[in-house]
């Protein structure tokens, strides 16, 4: 029997809620009855108990450089196997992976992967690590826990980028695994979660300050939408937000948005709108912020706090110079936060 038609492997996170079961994984807490799946589409009540449905299951599985992630001060100039599977606990009209974080697992190309086969995959690969991408990885728990331990115990480092809407108990259980995340932090208003994502703002911020008390590193990328996010009060407030709880060393990403999914009818984010993201983000002490998305850009290169000297030129995804020694700036010595 197919592991859909078994009703796939026993989740974590979960209680019996009168004849519903309750998921206890993400801040939406569904109630699922017999037969039904939860939000994110992957989380089923088969028999009275919740199980998962996209355990070993795969959509890619893909050597990237971390930069892409984006993740800029983390192991700079490595390559990561990232893989993705399906689901997502958010329905964002303006998902660039829609085809695989909307899908429903009955319905999707799933290929099947072992916990054990995924360090010998790093390892043929010639990556430093994972990334757990592409959909959401939190809805992806178990595997992801149960692999990034065994990537852990190999030496291996593991990442999510994640849309940060996780509990605070399975992201405890996983912190130790987990080397880092890139959140999107979309936005600081709760009626942006609402609107977009069908979700709350304050479990992802929860999670941003926990994740940092964990020791996960940390990066931010805000997608500017026009005419949603873009006004300059709303990057004062997000700004503000985390120069008060994550502190002036986070690397802050603003990532240009493109029409994609169902919001077509948006034009891109004009570049003056991302230069004063920048700006308002500089102004505030925050010492590392980067603009993406977007072609021809010296918005993603990363700068000595101490003495102002070009420490890392990106080109693309790929590093074009690096002069740190470790994390020190070559030229004066200073420490440059980053994760080597
Ligand atoms: S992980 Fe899925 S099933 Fe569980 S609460 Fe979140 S959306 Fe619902």
């Amino acid at each position: 029997m197919s592991i859909f038609g078994s009703g796939g492997k026993e989740a974590r996170f979960w209680k019996v809620d009168g004849d519903r079961v309750r998921c206890e994984l993400c801040p939406h807490f569904c109630k699922i009855a017999e037969g039904k799946s939860g939000i994110c589409n992957v989380r089923k009540n088969s028999k009275g108990k919740l199980h998962t449905l996209i355990y070993g299951k795969i959509t890619s599985m893909t050597p990237d450089p971390i930069e892409k992630k984006p993740l800029f001060h983390f192991h700079p100039g490595t390559s990561v196997l990232s893989f993705g599977s399906v689901g997502c606990n958010y329905s964002c009209p303006f998902c660039q992976n829609y085809s695989i974080s909307q899908a429903k697992p009955e319905n999707a190309y799933l290929r099947d992967l072992k916990p054990e086969s995924v360090v010998p995959a790093v390892k043929k690969s010639g990556c430093a690590g994972v990334a757990w991408t592409y959909n959401e990885p939190t809805i992806w728990h178990e595997f992801a826990y149960d692999c990034s331990k065994l990537v852990k115990e190999a030496g291996y480092y593991s990442v999510y980028v994640t849309n940060g809407y996780i509990n605070e108990e399975p992201l405890r259980e996983i912190a130790p695994y987990l080397d880092a995340m890139n959140v999107d932090l979309k936005s600081l208003k709760d009626d942006f979660y609402q609107k977009m994502c069908k979700a709350k703002v304050q479990p992802v911020l929860d999670t941003i300050v926990l994740g940092k008390e964990l020791g996960i590193h940390i990066e931010l990328t805000n997608l500017v939408i026009p005419g949603e996010n873009d006004k300059k009060e709303d990057f004062e407030e997000l700004i503000n937000w985390v120069v008060e709880n994550v502190g002036l060393d986070v690397p802050m990403h603003f990532s240009r948005f493109h029409p994609d999914y169902k919001m077509l009818d948006k034009p891109r984010t004009p570049l003056k709108t991302l230069e004063l993201a920048f700006r308002i983000a500089k102004d505030a002490g925050l010492k590392y912020v980067y603009v993406g998305n977007i072609p021809t850009n010296d918005r993603e290169n990363t700068f000595c706090p101490n003495c102002g000297n070009l420490v890392i030129e990106r080109w693309g995804f790929s590093i074009s110079k690096n002069n740190l020694d470790g994390d020190k700036c070559k030229k004066c010595g200073g420490k440059v936060d980053i994760v080597t």
